[in-house]
Formats: C-alpha cells, sequence, structure tokens
C-alpha cells in the first residue's frame, strides 16, 4: 500500500483552543498531542460543544450530565489542561447552522487562539464507518466560526458586549481525519493520552465494549502515524489554513 508522506505539524504558537462535540471526543485521538504541546508550556483550553449527557444507554441525561463534565475535566487535567468549558448544546441533535457558529465564534473571541482544534467532520472516517452528525455539524461550523470571529459586522452583539474581533488563528487541525498529511510526535506523552483516555470510565464501561482496551485501541492509530513520521507514536491531523490566498 501506498504511504501518503507526513509533515510534521507547526509548533510556532502560543495559544490552542480546542473545541469539539462531546466529552472524550478529544481523548480518542488528540489528547496525547495536547500533552506533549501543554509540556512545552502552550496554553491550551478544552471546549466541548454539549456534555454528552444522551451518551449512556442506562444513565438519564439528567444523571448523565454531570457524570460526564466531571469525566472530562478530569481527563483534560491528566493532559495539563485546567480550563474546560460546556457550551451545554444538546448531545445527539446538534444542527449546523448560525446559532452554533455564534457560539463558537464567541469562544474564538474571548480566547483569542492562534490554533484551533476540532475533530474530524469529514462524511467517513476513511472506511465505510460513517462519522457522526455532532461531528460533522461541530467541524463544519469551527472552520466557520474562525472566519466569523474576525469579522466585526459578523455577531456584532458579541462586539458591542465588549468582545473583539479576532482574526488571529491561522489553522484548523482535525484530528482522526481521513484526509491528515500531517501529524505530531507523541511518543514521549503516549502514557498521558492513554490515561486521559481511561478517565472517561463511566462512559467506556456504559459502551459495552467487551475486551476493548484504550491501550490497545490508541496504538491503532497512532503507530501508522508515527511510521509515517519516522517515529514510535504520532498523532495524525488535517490542516486547514485560514488565511486567504495560501
Ligand atoms: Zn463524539
Amino acid at each position: 500500500m501506498e504511504r501518503r508522506e507526513t509533515s510534521p505539524l507547526r509548533e510556532d504558537w502560543d495559544r490552542m483552543l480546542c473545541v469539539v462535540a462531546h466529552p472524550d471526543d478529544m481523548e480518542f485521538g488528540a489528547a496525547a498531542a495536547v500533552a506533549r504541546w501543554t509540556g512545552q508550556g502552550k496554553d491550551v483550553v478544552y471546549c466541548m460543544v454539549t456534555s454528552g449527557e444522551a451518551g449512556i444507554d442506562g444513565l438519564p441525561p439528567e444523571d448523565c450530565r454531570a457524570v460526564r463534565e466531571a469525566e472530562q475535566v478530569e481527563s483534560a487535567r491528566l493532559v495539563g489542561v485546567e480550563q474546560v468549558e460546556f457550551l451545554g448544546l444538546p448531545d445527539g441533535v446538534l444542527e449546523y447552522g448560525v446559532p452554533l457558529r455564534r457560539a463558537i465564534a464567541a469562544v474564538v473571541r474571548r480566547h483569542q487562539p492562534e490554533i484551533v482544534v476540532t475533530g474530524n467532520f469529514r462524511d467517513t472516517w476513511g472506511g465505510r464507518n460513517l462519522n457522526q452528525a455532532d461531528h460533522v455539524a461541530t467541524g463544519r461550523a469551527v472552520v466557520d466560526a474562525v472566519r466569523d470571529a474576525g469579522n466585526r459586522w459578523v455577531f456584532p452583539e458579541q462586539v458591542a458586549e465588549g468582545l473583539q474581533p479576532w482574526g488571529g488563528v491561522r489553522e484548523v487541525w482535525a484530528f482522526g481525519s481521513p484526509a491528515a498529511e500531517h501529524a505530531v510526535d507523541t511518543t514521549e506523552t503516549f502514557d498521558a493520552g492513554v490515561a486521559s483516555l481511561e478517565a472517561h470510565r463511566a462512559y467506556i464501561d456504559g459502551l459495552g465494549w467487551e475486551d476493548w482496551d484504550a491501550r490497545e485501541f490508541l496504538e491503532g492509530m497512532a503507530r501508522p502515524a508515527g511510521q509515517s513520521l519516522g517515529v514510535t507514536f504520532a498523532a495524525p491531523f488535517e490542516v486547514f489554513l485560514m488565511g486567504w490566498g495560501d
């Protein structure tokens, strides 16, 4: 099989914002990379669009919300992320559209990141497995909201309330994308990424996957990416350039 050449991700930035649909999304592909970056002293903030409250079959959303938020906060802490925000939009039924863009643009304006991370928002994971609707809606809204955030005439009520327009996002990175052509070496921080995923205990137990192992699962993704980068483990990302004329 032909292997695509993988380039290293840039690391000449200080502030990153990660916007994903659900608690656990970051941990299924990006947590070890985040551990590397926080270890370099970079500032990383997590923003969860929903609280994953519809994610455990045996637990009603009103009880599930607090469990999943607590697991996400702990999971973030394990990779050096102290700030986790929850937008509180409804799990499972997110819609791409102006309200979602508005909510995410406000977060971008507040945190003024240089890099924004989101999850794969293509239709599939590369094979026949379809992506999930919330992931697609969130990722599409993220790339648009990054543009919106820089335009003072889009969502001007936010600017009137004191948020400054922010056009400083250079790139959006989507982890788990089948079109990933970049990657970052996670060999040193791979264990932290595993611990971060394992912190979603109630969620993983709720999935009821017999004999599922977090380390084995993450190795299955990190090994081939590492091979294409010439290291043991790596996390692959698709890079979207947010400037004009690139
Ligand atoms: Zn998800």
